[in-house]
């Protein structure tokens, strides 16, 4: 299956799972919109203290289709190695080039673990490359998870293209967010896309504590999601970052009440 449509949105993370924790219930509200919406994971997981890589994938296939994502690809980035290089930006130029998003959005520039961090730098700089019209991409490979078939694939037409907006999930880190977006309608699914993971997230015997049991997880993820959700006088939300300053033509529709 080929098309030639662009994507909306599209959401680019170092590991399987990541969009799900920060950002797949904005994904899903901009899909139930009627938007198209993609997700890039930028590595396959092998280096999982559980699970491996070929259950993680059918797992991602899984939240993919409870997000209503049009498109989802893994690129062969090593898993605990996601480096900025070249190499790797030319990789995810040609996906933005081929997917033409017109909302990226990309892990925060700062955290704890470095594949996230660095995430961010090289989507930012392979964003630059991709709007480079003298940068011929058709000789750089992509080596890709098979397609689910009902994801949609695009055709590799190549022309230089860069997204208008690029938004930054910030909730992997502390860090006040410049804006958040409502989840209540979709915070039940977006947490199922998230226990799709089953290798991750399967209860497990007591005593062992590496990964949360379900229960936890659901805790844990509701009180991130009703904090933000607070922060603005919603049920559940999640956390943004622009760069740029936001604008304004009227001030008596600006939402969220200060007094
Ligand atoms: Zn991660």
């Amino acid at each position: 299956m080929t098309s030639s449509a662009s994507l909306d949105v599209l959401a680019l993370a170092a590991h399987r799972d990541d969009v799900e924790q920060t950002c797949g219930g904005t994904l899903l509200k901009m899909a139930q919109g009627g938007y198209r919406t993609g997700i890039l994971d930028l590595t396959r997981g092998e280096m999982g203290t559980r699970g491996t890589a070929e259950e993680r994938a059918q797992e991602a296939a899984e939240a993919a289709r409870l997000l209503q994502v049009s498109w989802r690809r893994a690129l062969d980035l090593p898993d605990g190695r996601v480096e900025n290089t070249w190499e790797n930006r030319l990789k995810i130029a040609r996906v933005i080039r081929e997917t033409r998003p017109r909302v990226l959005i990309l892990p925060y520039w700062q955290g704890r673990h470095p594949d996230h961090y660095t995430t961010s730098i090289l989507g930012y700089e392979a964003c630059f490359l991709a709007g480079l019209s003298k940068l011929d991409l058709a000789a750089t490979r992509l080596q890709v998870e098979p397609l689910d078939p009902h994801l949609a694939a695009f055709s590799a037409e190549l022309e230089p293209h860069r997204p208008f907006k690029i938004v930054y999930a910030t909730l992997y880190y502390d860090v006040r967010p410049g804006f958040v977006v409502d989840i209540t309608a979709q915070f039940e699914t977006r947490l199922d896309a998230l226990l799709a993971y089953a290798s991750q997230y399967k209860d497990q015997e007591p005593g062992k504590d590496l990964f949360p049991a379900r229960a936890e997880v659901r805790g844990r993820v509701e009180a991130l999601a009703r904090f933000y959700g607070m922060l603005v006088g919603v049920t559940y939300a999640e956390p943004f970052l622009q760069k740029e300053v936001g604008l304004v033509d009227d001030l008596t529709a600006i939402p969220v009440k200060s007094i």
